[in-house]
């Protein structure tokens, strides 16, 4: 089968590789559609951390947002899922430790990560290879665009969330790019008044486009109570900023990422008597987001500016510009496409 391979920083391409089988326990699934993500692009460039830290190593096969079909199953596994359209939880965690046993696999200290961690082959290719446990089912109303949507569904799901936020509340997002924009829909389904903090005229263009006609530069932003903040960027200062915007008795939610330590004072904290939430992987809000894209309380379908297929991904990761593609931040592979 095609896969699409990295092997060195800024080197990759499509080569035949030996199809996954289904070992016990495990499904192989034809990928339909998968999502490139700011991860994919961190082991492009060779920046990412687990790469230092000696959790992924090249070659890499890339892809966590996915969505596809069973197409196999391994000993062991319910063979009542052949055929059955699915997504899966990009944390694989050891399913023994302390934390897996307390709910939180995602946090896992042995986890693999699917196309990320611990040499689990991802979805950029024909087929893929994954434990039934993490795989979720995909109703009729949520087709493949949408099911490799699931995953940074949940991220921006459980950003929501940690918001705590509803009718009659304003909540702002900084940094409108996939996850900030996902979680101003759901801070938005929940009843909230939501407004949008991002650098450029385009992506606030694109922002309002969306039905966020609040959407401002960092000099723009207009002083106004907040009662939560959620940092979907990679500025180094805007955590801090989530912080001082953020109302006496609020939430700040931390799901962004800079490439070096933000700070905050945690005098500031302490003393608005603020609530502060970090966040990592959508696994726990998996099925509510499934949810929530089937009934239509949340449509992420115009996130996606163009899908390609494998032959694309290496100019995609390269920040190529794709001929055609709309504004959106989000690039989507189809492995059996041209
Ligand atoms: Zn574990």
């Amino acid at each position: 089968m095609r896969a699409f391979v990295l092997t060195a920083p800024g080197e990759a391409s499509v080569q035949e590789v030996p199809a996954p089988v289904a070992v016990p326990g495990e499904v192989v699934v034809d990928v339909e559609r998968v999502g490139v993500c700011g991860t994919d692009i961190e082991f492009f460039t060779g920046e990412m951390t687990y790469l230092h830290e000696g959790h992924s190593a090249y070659p890499m096969r890339l892809g966590h947002e996915w969505a596809g079909t069973v197409s196999a199953v391994g000993d062991g596994v319910d063979r009542s899922w052949l055929g059955r359209r699915v997504m899966g939880d990009t944390m694989l965690g050891d399913r023994t430790c302390r934390a897996c046993r307390r709910g939180a696999q995602h946090v896992c200290a042995h986890r693999q990560e699917v196309g990320i961690r611990g040499g689990r082959p991802g979805a950029l290719a024909e087929q893929l290879a994954v434990p039934a446990w993490s795989l979720h089912a995909l109703p009729d109303a949520v087709d493949a665009v949408l099911g490799a949507l699931v995953e940074p569904g949940g991220n921006a799901l459980r950003a929501a969330q940690a918001a705590g936020v509803g009718p009659g509340d304003r909540a702002l997002v900084l940094g409108p790019g996939t996850i900030g924009l996902l979680a101003a829909m759901f801070l938005r389904a929940a009843g909230a008044e939501v407004h949008v903090m991002g650098l450029g005229a385009e992506s606030l263009a694109f922002a309002r486009s969306l039905g966020f006609p609040h959407a401002w530069t960092e000099a723009t932003l207009p002083d106004e109570p907040f009662d939560a903040v959620v940092d979907a960027s990679n500025a180094v200062h805007l955590p801090a900023l989530a912080l001082d915007v953020v109302q006496p008795a609020g939430r700040v939610v931390y799901i962004g990422i800079a490439g070096e330590p933000s700070t905050i004072d945690t005098r500031t904290l302490l003393l608005k008597d603020v609530t502060a939430v970090g966040v990592l992987s959508a696994s726990p809000a998996l099925d509510d987001t499934i949810a929530a894209y089937a009934g239509g309380a949340v449509d992420p379908r115009p996130l996606v500016a163009a899908t390609v297929g494998l032959d694309r991904v290496g100019a995609v990761l390269a920040g190529e510009r794709i001929e055609g593609a709309g504004p959106g931040p989000k690039t989507h592979v189809d492995p059996r496409g041209a």
